[in-house]
């Protein structure tokens, strides 16, 4: 064994090594089986000190650390490369909670703390964390604040950046960055914050972050509605919004197509409506204060005032928290029941929130003409101007083969209609393997300097998730 390889394993001992390839082997595909790597072994170490010797150990070796939570995020971040000589250093052991504060509405969380255990401890405390996803059984706070994570309630919450009030980080020198208290102003300069979320893992490892909750909910209400195209969504959008904006804390476009696979590939769920319609939305209205009428009340009148104004055509309000979950259930089941209905290729696209019912249905059908045997299935966060838009083969190709050589033609023509819309190519899964050259490509030589260098700055020697968000300077940005 290399010397610093038992530096390393002395750290964190038995517990936190592993150098075993069955063991190993889970964690070196993403969720999506779309990337594979190697890795000389996983280190799973069990606080911010052994992360800073970690670390301190890969600097002065000029190893390299790939930082992995739950292993759930989509653009491959967290998947080494094949050459085997990365560490696979996962958070998941720092599951601690360490502090909920009720009273100022904050906790403090090791990274390692999975989404949905932090839901359930807030929950017995009558807080809650306003972040949801589909991928909250495994996804973590460490993998959350490095992707800056979105999900089902960005509408009334935002991401991860407006939820993090503080972080502790291990910079890739092995120092520990001490940034956990929750200050409202801090006008010391950059905010190094900031760099980390979203940072991929590429500035630091995240060891722990105190996070913004709320008071848990008294009620909610959730509706899946029936309706004719995204305009309809989108003015149904607007109007919920300017009578009930406060209390609308989920508004998601689910397109025909996505509800039959969903039927189809998940068991346990079935289509809340009677007919199928083009288009359905799920709107959750919430009620989180005492004085204000209940959100099922709140429901049945924007709905019936919806139906007054032909903006819905057919609508179920789901009358119990079981219906409720049946409806997020279909909702947060696209991605895996896409996964499970043949390859796509997956683009995580934002554009202005105005402009994207009417890109919805001109990219669409723009892209299933010029490429004749695809299906365009869009779907999502219609609310913050987000949606998946999946192209998918022919059913009667080698699926492998006919993902690889589309690739190369297929997203970046759908990427080039998401910049001419003024949007982005990455709305909420980052960049990780998967957009590197996409991102070289679309993005300005300001841009991409300044992305390098702050990389070069912070980590000189490279080793932090090298060949993951920041594309390599060979690549020529457009100007
Ligand atoms: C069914 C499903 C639905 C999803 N829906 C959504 C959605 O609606 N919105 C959304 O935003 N995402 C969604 N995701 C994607 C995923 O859950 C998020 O990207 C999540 O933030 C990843 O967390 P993780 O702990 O699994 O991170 P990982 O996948 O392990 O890592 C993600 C990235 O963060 C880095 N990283 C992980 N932990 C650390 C750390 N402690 N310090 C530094 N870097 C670190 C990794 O190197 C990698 O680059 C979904 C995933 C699934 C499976």
């Amino acid at each position: 064994m290399k010397n610093w390889l038992s530096q390393m394993k002395k750290v964190v001992g038995t517990k936190g090594f592993t150098d075993s390839p069955d063991e190993m082997q889970p964690w070196l595909t993403d969720w999506r089986g779309r990337y594979t790597g190697n890795a000389i072994a996983m280190i799973s170490p069990g606080s911010t000190e052994q992360v800073s010797e970690i670390v301190k150990i890969a600097h002065q070796n000029k190893v390299t650390l790939v930082p992995q939570g739950g292993n759930s995020g989509m653009v491959g971040g967290a998947t080494p490369d094949e050459s085997g000589q990365a560490i696979l250093l996962s958070l998941r052991r720092m599951n601690n909670i360490r502090e909920i504060d009720a009273q100022d509405g904050l906790a403090i969380c090791d990274a390692g703390v999975i989404l949905q255990n932090f839901h359930e401890a807030l929950d017995r405390q009558g807080q809650r964390f306003p972040l949801t996803l589909g991928g909250k059984g495994s996804a973590t706070i460490g993998g959350l604040v490095s992707t800056n994570a979105g999900g089902t309630q960005v509408l009334r919450h935002g991401t991860m950046r407006a939820l993090v009030a503080g972080l502790e980080a291990v910079l890739p020198d092995g120092s520990i960055y001490h940034g956990l208290s929750a200050l409202k102003k801090d006008n010391r300069g950059y905010d190094l914050k900031q760099l980390l979320i979203g940072g991929e893992g590429t500035l630091g490892i995240v060891t722990a972050a105190t996070v913004k909750t709320v008071p848990a909910l008294l009620d909610r209400c959730v509706a899946w509605v029936g309706l004719a195209s995204p305009q309809r969504a989108y003015k149904m959008l607007k109007f919920l919004d300017a009578k009930e904006g406060r209390a609308l804390e989920g508004f998601e476009i689910v397109p025909k197509s996505c509800l039959q696979s969903v039927l189809e590939h998940i068991p346990g769920t079935r289509n809340p409506l009677d007919k199928f319609h083009e288009w359905n939305v799920l709107v959750e209205i919430v009620r989180d204060c005492p004085d204000a009428p209940a959100a099922q009340k709140v429901m049945e009148k924007l709905l019936e005032e919806a139906f007054e104004n032909e903006l819905a055509d057919d609508a179920i309000i789901g009358t119990n928290e079981t219906q409720a979950e049946q409806f997020w259930k279909i909702r947060d089941s696209i991605a895996e029941a896409e996964r499970a209905s043949g390859p796509a290729l997956q683009h995580d696209i934002s554009v202005p929130v105005s402009r994207m019912a009417d890109f919805i249905t001109d990219a669409g059908p723009d892209i299933e003409r010029i490429f004749p045997d695809t299906k365009v299935a869009a779907f999502g966060h219609l609310g913050d101007g987000n949606v998946h838009f999946h192209v998918k083969g022919p059913d009667d190709v080698d699926p492998q083969k006919w993902m690889e050589e589309n690739a190369k033609i297929i997203t970046p023509t759908v990427h080039d209609l998401v910049m001419a819309a003024g949007g982005s190519i990455s709305a909420e899964h980052g960049i990780g393997q998967n957009k590197l050259d996409e991102l070289a490509r679309l993005s300005n030589n300001a841009q991409m300097n300044a992305l390098r260098s702050i990389k070069s700055a912070l980590d000189p020697n490279s080793i932090m998730n090298p060949g993951k968000l920041v594309p390599l300077a060979s690549k020529e940005p457009a100007s």
